[in-house]
């Protein structure tokens, strides 16, 4: 098979669909190619004893009326087709470290005077917090859809503070300064490392507003998809994209593994960076891009346990657990075999016969890719006892430590699988399972910070190594990619046109 696109992604993540899905609407021809049977990367799910489980995108942020993630959604088709629920308001997310509960409200004005509560004597500090993290997330343009200024310097100085230094000039207090901390698995926080932005941004999304995607995260990708195919694009499955070809500096098509050539005008790689650097040889790029593309340090990988719960059980509660064994919150990424787990997280979904009660729960934790190293060339499902083995003591070490905080699930468990760095790559494609791509880096903001330009001059790069991860940083990622080929500005006025009038409310209504 032989075809002609305007534009070509390769990788069905949400970054992939939506650059297809935007550049469409902009009336190019494009095709997506993805190498899985089932499209979406991280937005896949599967499915167990007839329950539905996500493997990649748990909750979201910001999906409010008038907040960033709905006028996405809106723009992109999605507010009718995606179910959604909102969290608990009072405490969105729980954080149990060593043995003592604080709760995240959602809304600046409860979040601090939660906290307050906790911590009387940090009020200043508390409330400094919140506002330099609303300040951060209310500042960037593009995070809030208003036209932006591609030179907008506004908040680089964050790009260069780390999170850990920002939160203990504030307060003298260990356990405020881990509960300040306490969301860093959702962007794979490092002490010294993990910029002030980035953990403001992606507890701004929250703290705005906290929602789980009820039917799954497919319903994104499927809904994309269908839309892309509508506005005349394609999209296929199972095609791997195992080769580049070139007209001399030029691609000129992509060849999947099944040996059909896909030409167009352009291409963009929603793959990993340095995995799309595998497919260029080394005369049409210079070497030095190359191995800087190579060496980019990645997030940690992550071990799921899915569990399928009997029937009446346990109590379903509409918010998300963090649990710490102690208040040492930076180091749970770097743990040494023996204490492994020192962290994790925990939600559950109710039973849609007896919403009181918990249909599944899903546990999620870091893992080094080195634990799993071993068995890095073999496949799904061949990877041998050995493995399975390791998986299993995994698998009970993470179920002793998430019995400290939810003992009742000791005898509630009817079925449980779990899913090692080697499933998130071989399922998501992302390099040795990283959880968040290419990771930021405070100490080096310029050389962590990727353009959606390469070297190539018609191939270009999305998904969440480009900006940020999470859904809005993938998001705002695919703006910055298909502001290579359609002016940015006009892209985000097309957006705001198409959003209904009474859903424009502004931030500071909001907050009130
Ligand atoms: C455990 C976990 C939990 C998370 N929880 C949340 C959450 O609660 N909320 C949130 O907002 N974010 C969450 N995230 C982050 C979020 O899922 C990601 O940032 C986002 O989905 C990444 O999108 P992407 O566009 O970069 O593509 P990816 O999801 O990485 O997809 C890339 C696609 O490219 C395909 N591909 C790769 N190579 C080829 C090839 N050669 N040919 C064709 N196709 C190829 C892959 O198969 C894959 O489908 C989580 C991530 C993880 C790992």
């Amino acid at each position: 098979m032989k075809a002609k696109y305007d534009i070509v992604v390769i990788g069905s993540g949400l970054g992939g669909l939506s650059c297809a899905y935007i550049l469409g609407k902009f009336g190019y021809r494009v095709c997506v190619l993805e190498k899985h049977f089932q499209i979406g990367g991280n937005l896949q799910t599967f499915e167990r004893k007839g329950c539905k489980f996500d493997t990649g995108m748990h909750y979201v942020g910001s999906l409010g009326p008038g907040e960033v993630l709905h006028r996405f959604f809106n723009y992109l088709g999605l507010l009718s087709k995606v179910d959604v629920k909102k969290l608990d308001e009072d405490a969105f997310d729980v954080i149990n470290i060593n043995g003592r509960k604080y709760n995240y409200a959602m809304g600046y004005e409860k979040f601090v005077a939660g906290l307050i509560n906790d911590f009387p004597d940090e009020a200043e500090a508390i409330k400094t917090y919140a506002s330099k993290i609303k300040e951060l997330g209310e500042n960037s343009d593009i995070y809030n859809l208003r036209e932006v200024d591609l030179m907008d310097l506004t908040n680089i100085n964050y790009y260069g503070i780390s999170t850990s230094d920002y939160i203990a000039s504030l307060t003298e207090n260990i356990d405020l300064r881990s509960v300040l901390a306490a969301l860093n698995p959702l962007h794979a926080g490092e002490e010294a490392i993990t910029p002030l932005y980035v953990h403001a941004l992606v507890n701004h999304f929250f703290i705005t507003s906290a929602w789980r995607l009820t039917k799954g995260a497919d319903q994104i990708s499927e809904a994309l998809a269908e839309s892309i195919k509508e506005m005349g694009g394609d999209v296929f499955t199972r095609a791997e994209v195992v080769k580049f070809h070139f007209n001399d500096l030029l691609m000129s098509a992509v060849e999947t593994k099944a040996g059909d050539i896909f030409e167009a005008e352009s291409f963009i790689s929603n793959m990993h960076p340095s995995l799309t650097m595998d497919f260029i040889p080394d005369d049409k790029i210079r070497k030095s891009y190359k191995n800087r593309m190579n060496n980019l340090r990645n997030t940690i990988s992550s071990f799921t346990v899915y569990l399928v719960l009997k029937k009446n059980q346990v109590r379903y509660q509409n918010k998300n657990f963090y649990y710490y064994k102690t208040n040492k919150v930076w180091g749970v990424n770097n743990y040494n075999a023996g204490d492994w787990p020192q962290g994790l997280m925990i939600y559950f979904t109710s039973d849609a016969a007896n919403p009181d009660f918990a249909e599944s729960a899903t546990i999620i934790t870091y893992m080094k890719y080195d634990e799993v190293k071993q068995w890095e060339n073999t496949s799904i499902g061949n990877r041998g006892k050995l493995y399975k083995d390791f998986k299993n003591l995994k698998k009970e070490q993470l179920l002793i430590r998430v019995a400290e905080i939810f003992p009742e699930l000791n005898d509630a468990i009817e079925y449980s699988y779990s899913a090692s760095p080697l499933t998130y790559r071989d399922y998501t494609g992302t390099r040795e399972g990283s959880m968040y791509g290419v990771m930021r880096d405070c100490t080096r903001p310029i050389e962590s910070y990727i353009s959606p330009r390469t070297k190539i001059p018609n191939l270009f790069l999305t998904g969440q190594s480009i900006n940020l991860h999470g859904i809005t940083g993938v998001l705002c990622g695919a703006l910055i990619t298909c502001g290579t080929f359609v002016e940015i500005n006009e892209i985000i006025r097309e957006i705001d046109k198409c959003y209904p009038a009474e859903f424009k409310v502004t931030n500071n209504e909001l907050a009130d």
